[in-house]
């Protein structure tokens, strides 16, 4: 697992595309897209609201760090939730935008692999479960930490305000899609594999990679072996043509 500043995925990949055998493409519709820059900061609000109310309460050291501090522990909890899954995380990316504000300020990729619907779910939940909810539920149970709780419980509130924006659009997926991060599939045939082809320049700008996948009886395996389909063929002029390259 790497971690990277101002970095994101067109840094690593100039360009990647994919395509697959026995398998149908299932569109992301962002039902959030009017609300999804302005929310973040209009989440903000309460945290500050909280602190004028009991900033005698809490020490100021606590709240000039729980701010910056809150983004990485963030981000290790979608890791924590990949490793319990068995899945690598590739690489966390912090303030990947630069300075952007309108945008995400880290986020975590997993290595390339399949979740399924819940899984993809709980991955975009699991940083507002265990740094919203949870410190919500201690703070009933220890008032000694009950405003420090809370702060951290409404600062990630709004930490997490993409994050469940996304848990709701992947209530729309189908209940047996397959949700590979970049993309998300149905089955066609259930009874067959499902073969991915995953096509890609690096910044190296060596060639064209291409790797093949398969998803069968719920594992995901990468093959030794890559062959060609009309899509490849299509694929690699695409890319021949954009980049000057070899096929
Ligand atoms: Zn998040």
């Amino acid at each position: 697992m790497k971690i990277h500043f101002f970095k994101n995925e067109s840094h690593f990949y100039p360009r990647l595309s994919y395509t697959y055998e026995n398998a149908k493409n299932v569109p992301f519709v962002d039902r959030c897209k009017k609300i999804r820059k302005s929310m973040p900061w209009i989440l903000l609000i309460p945290s500050f609201v909280f602190y004028i109310l009991f900033r005698r309460q809490l020490p100021f050291m606590f709240y000039s760090w729980i701010l910056p501090l809150h983004i990485p522990v963030h981000e290790l909890c979608h890791t924590l939730f990949c490793w319990l899954c068995g899945r690598k995380v590739a690489r966390i990316c912090f303030f990947p935008n630069k300075f952007r504000l309108t945008g995400a300020g880290a986020y975590v990729k997993p290595s390339f692999g399949v979740f399924s619907k819940y899984q993809t779910i709980l991955l975009f939940a699991f940083p507002f479960l265990l740094l919203t909810v949870l410190p919500a539920i201690l703070a009933v149970f220890i008032p000694t930490w009950r405003e420090e709780l809370l702060l951290l419980s409404l600062i990630n509130l709004a930490g997490s305000t993409w994050d469940m924006m996304d848990v709701y659009n992947m209530f729309f997926l189908p209940k047996n899609g397959l949700y590979f991060g970049d993309f998300a599939v149905t089955v066609t045939d259930e009874t067959k594999p499902v073969i991915i082809h995953k096509l890609y320049v690096t910044n190296d700008m060596d060639g064209i990679h291409h790797k093949r996948f398969t998803y069968e009886n719920g594992k995901f395996t990468e093959n030794d072996s890559v062959y060609d389909i009309p899509d490849t063929i299509r694929l690699k002029k695409e890319f021949t043509e954009q980049f000057n390259l070899e096929g």
